[in-house]
């Protein structure tokens, strides 16, 4: 008998728009026999069934649904999803490197699976899946003939769940540091040293994006980490690229990275708060053609939004007082809090206060293979404007 929870009146409507949580303030009954990380059925307030899916008593997400019907949730049920899920990446031509599993995003809540061409660095960020860690790895050897698989737990949103953070190889252990291929460039990753996963997959297309942006360009790269954006600038014709990051791992994997690609004469890089960069820069009477600001989440909860949209807009206007007339903007913002209307408010704000505008010429978002699932907001997290100075 699989355990109910039982919403209280009106508390389904968010659910029945495809939203995939239950929060500890909308259940009228729990079942108390059921543990952390089993599945239960979810039934409105006249018992009508809802959904199936993992249960957190340790959560204020008490549910997070993996199903609308009556599935029997087990080991071939999880296969069918991660396959279905690596189906649509190959069918776009993804291979070699991508996020095969986005959570959510994929009806697979907490787990995320990144592809280094044999080898696989996940996360299992809910309990239903961290209890279920086993069932996974032998389902990428299933399908993927895995030469190694790396587990990045060292997440802190863990916490929220009630888990501890940790990392390690789930099969035998292997090299971690391995070479990415994005849009025919190489770039170190290291699945056990590197940043989340070892790489953000999610940048791909806005990297190849900024090609008609950079010719001849003299190109800042602000919040660089490995140079993903310089590597690629200095790729497409910029005149020279000056990468900046607060990390010196990063950095040094980001020279590693230039000289792999030929790149390194074109190439500067600054250890530096980008913050306090910008306002030197500003001071010393600098100017750019390109600029590129790729900040980390400034806000991870709505608590913190005002604060961060104080953050983004010092940021941008700096940069945007650094740019020349007729330059460019490449500017995201990977906290989902800040929503694109937000954005495109601090980016007006932040022109305003430099006496200058702006044409947005691109918007964009992260990479197909982290789809967006309408419904569930959480999964439009990353956003990328490009704009003119004018
Ligand atoms: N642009 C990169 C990804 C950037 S991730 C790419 O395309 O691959 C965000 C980076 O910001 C991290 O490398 C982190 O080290 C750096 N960072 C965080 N706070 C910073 C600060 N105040 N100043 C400079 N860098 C910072």
């Amino acid at each position: 008998m699989i355990p109910e929870i039982i919403l209280l009146k009106g508390e389904e409507d968010r659910l029945l728009t495809n939203h995939p949580w239950i929060y500890n303030n909308e259940i009228y009954s729990d079942d108390v026999s059921a543990e952390a990380g089993s599945i239960v059925d979810v039934l409105n307030s006249k018992k009508k069934f809802l959904g199936r899916g993992f249960y957190n008593p340790h959560s204020k997400i008490r549910v997070r649904i993996l199903t609308r019907e009556k599935d029997e949730i087990n080991q071939d049920f999880l296969k069918k999803r991660i396959l279905s899920a690596w189906n649509y990446r190959k069918s776009l031509g993804y291979n070699d490197f991508c996020r095969v599993v986005f959570s959510e995003a994929d009806y697979l809540p907490g787990l995320i699976i990144d592809k280094f061409q044999d080898y696989f660095s996940i996360q299992t960020l809910s309990f239903g899946m961290e209890i279920r860690k086993n069932e996974i790895v032998e389902i990428i050897n299933e399908i993927f003939d895995a030469k190694g698989i790396y587990e990045r737990n060292d997440a802190t949103v863990r916490a929220l769940e009630g888990l501890t953070e940790q990392k390690g190889f789930l099969s035998s252990e292997f090299p971690t540091e391995i070479i990415v291929n994005e849009n025919g460039l190489q770039f170190y990753a290291d699945l056990a040293g590197g940043q989340k996963t070892g790489y953000y997959f999610d940048q791909r297309e806005n990297h190849a994006a900024i090609e008609p942006y950079v010719k001849n360009a003299k190109v800042l790269d602000a919040f660089s980490y490995t140079g993903g954006f310089g590597i690629h600038a200095a790729h497409y014709g910029a005149s020279e690229v000056i990468s900046a990051d607060i990390s010196k791992p990063a950095l040094d994997i980001l020279q590693k990275n230039a000289k792999l690609n030929g790149l390194e004469k074109k190439i500067e890089t600054v250890e530096a708060n980008v913050f306090e960069l910008l306002r030197t820069l500003n001071s010393n009477g600098a100017s750019f053609d390109t600029i590129i600001l790729d900040p980390p989440p400034f806000c991870k909860n709505r608590a913190s939004l005002d604060q961060a949209f104080k953050g983004y807009k010092e940021i941008n206007r700096r940069a945007i007082q650094l740019l020349k007339k007729d330059g460019f903007l490449i500017t995201c913002s990977c906290s989902f809090h800040m929503l694109p209307e937000f954005f495109i408010e601090m980016l007006k704000e932040a022109a305003m206060n430099t006496g200058k505008n702006l044409q947005i010429i691109e918007s964009r978002m992260q990479a197909k293979d982290h789809p967006v699932l309408l419904g569930f907001e959480e999964s439009h997290y990353l956003k990328c404007i490009i704009a003119r100075v004018v």
